[in-house]
């Protein structure tokens, strides 16, 4: 069994081992005809039981075999030009190299003493990425699994900034189209159940400052404490971005946190065309970014950024084993000191390899690409009779609802579109999400791939008012 692990011996089986399975994702990439082949679980759950993992293949090969079967053929793949689902990018091949990389060296980024450059490496992009944003001299962060455990990070260390033991009193603030891991971070928390004040947005789905000037004021009254302002740059569903001087100004007359989610709009940091679109991030005391949205990086790659790095001090404790207290006297760069996490990837990696390779600017130039590929889409929606888009699109997500001519019942149009996002999905030909607005059932599309066209997205709709209306058809002559 020692043939398999990888050390000096065995670096021509790594080699090969690596190599072949490179070969057939190559492979399953250049031959997909579509983004997914529309599988069910029901269909793949009896191949997958049927592995027996006490009888074990022996070699790579045969396992890659077996893994065409029960993985590579059935798997959604990001890349095709017709996944336009979840906030997911095709990624990057500098990228993917240093992903390689970072599992065969297997750094842990916790201490200094199981990293050490990769270390250094976290630490300067997260230094970039401040400095992206705006952050000024003190600014500091810590890379993370995802934009919900940056959220809950960022939440933490607000939380621990209001000085406040009674937590019953903490009130956080974010936009109605805010991301649900603001309500989960309140949770584990420990806020209360009402700790999340959700302020409506205007018609372009930003939150209304005046409404969250107001809420502050009520707060206020109330003997409460506003603990965190959640603004929201690019929203999930939407891309909106949340008027971030208004907030800031806001956070600051009412001493509240201003938490800036960029999650989805971090890609701005790199843009040439539209860096002003995040005008106000700066004055932020804490910023999550999702590299694995909009930087094109494999998933994981997240950071939480904060103005002040003292404040990742809440995330200090100390463990003999691993991180005891000298070592803060000795200056050794212990990241567990900032982190939420103990054992953690060297994600980083694949940042740095992508801005070595492409530079930043080649991610921005991907971004605005898809982002001015939404700008079509919304025109093409607009003046299409079939369809209702929702909002103009700062980003790169369309929202809108297939309505058919013949006047239907609004529950009829919601399933009509349910019924076709279904049948989309089970036919393989391409990936679309859904989505509500205002108790409706919509579609969306969330734009990461430059290599989608417009012809794409008009082939798409074509395929999903096709299945709309088939169902109504049907649904016609059943009635
Ligand atoms: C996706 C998203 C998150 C959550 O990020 P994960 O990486 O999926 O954990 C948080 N906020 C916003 C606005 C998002 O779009």
């Amino acid at each position: 069994m020692r043939s398999h692990l990888l050390n000096d011996t065995t670096a021509e089986s790594y080699r090969r081992s690596v190599t072949e399975g490179v070969e057939r994702v190559a492979r399953k990439l250049a031959t997909t005809r579509g983004p997914f082949t529309g599988v069910t679980p029901a269909e793949l759950a009896p191949v997958i039981d049927a592995v027996d993992l006490d009888r074990p293949l022996g070699d790579a090969s045969a396992a890659l075999d077996e893994l065409e079967d029960v993985y590579l053929r059935d798997a959604v793949y990001f890349h095709h030009p017709r996944y336009l689902g979840h906030l997911n990018c095709p990624v990057v091949i500098p990228a993917v190299l240093g992903e390689a990389v970072l599992s065969a060296v297997n750094s842990s980024l916790d201490t200094w003493d199981q990293s050490a450059g990769g270390t250094l490496i976290e630490r300067k992009l997260i230094a970039w990425t401040a400095a992206r944003i705006g952050l000024g001299p003190l600014a500091d962060g810590v890379f993370t699994s995802g934009g919900t455990q940056s959220n809950l990070q960022a939440l933490l260390l607000a939380r621990e900034e209001s000085g406040t033991a009674d937590l019953s009193k903490l009130r956080i603030f974010s936009s109605e189209c805010s991301h649900f891991s603001v309500q989960k971070s309140a949770t584990l928390l420990g806020l209360g159940r009402d700790a999340v004040i959700s302020i409506p947005v205007d018609r372009n789905k930003r939150m209304q400052s005046v409404v969250l000037a107001a809420e502050l004021e009520t707060c206020r009254a109330e003997g409460l404490i506003p603990m965190a302002i959640v603004a929201t740059a690019g929203t999930t569903d939407f891309g909106s971005i949340d008027p971030l001087p208004e907030i800031a100004a806001l956070a600051e007359e009412y001493g509240a946190w201003m938490h800036v989610d960029a999650a989805y709009g971090c890609g701005l940091l790199a843009s040439l065309k539209r860096r002003h679109l995040l005008d106000g991030i700066e004055r932020a005391d804490s910023v999550t970014v999702d590299y694995h949205k909009s930087f094109f990086q494999p998933v994981s790659s997240s950071a939480v950024l904060v103005r002040d790095g003292s404040a990742l001090r809440h995330a200090t404790y100390h463990a003999d084993y691993l991180n005891p207290r000298r070592t803060v006297a000795e200056q050794i760069p212990n990241q567990v000191d900032k982190s939420l996490q103990t054992t953690r990837r060297f994600d980083a990696l694949k940042l740095w390899m992508t801005l070595r390779v492409m530079g930043a600017d080649g991610i921005g130039e991907l971004f605005d690409e898809v982002c001015d590929l939404a700008a079509a889409g919304y025109e093409l929606l607009a003046a299409d009779p079939r369809y209702d888009v929702v909002v103009e699109p700062q980003l790169s997500t369309l929202v809108y609802r297939y309505v058919p001519e013949a006047v239907t019942s609004p529950a009829e149009i919601d399933r009509a579109n349910l019924y076709a996002r279904k049948a989309l999905f089970a036919s393989g030909e391409a990936v679309v999400a859904g989505t509500k607005v205002d108790g409706r059932q919509y579609l969306k599309f969330t734009l990461l791939n430059p290599e989608t066209t417009v012809s794409d997205i008009a082939a798409v709709l074509d395929l999903i008012a096709g299945h709309a209306e088939q169902y109504l058809g049907e649904n016609l002559v059943h009635a």
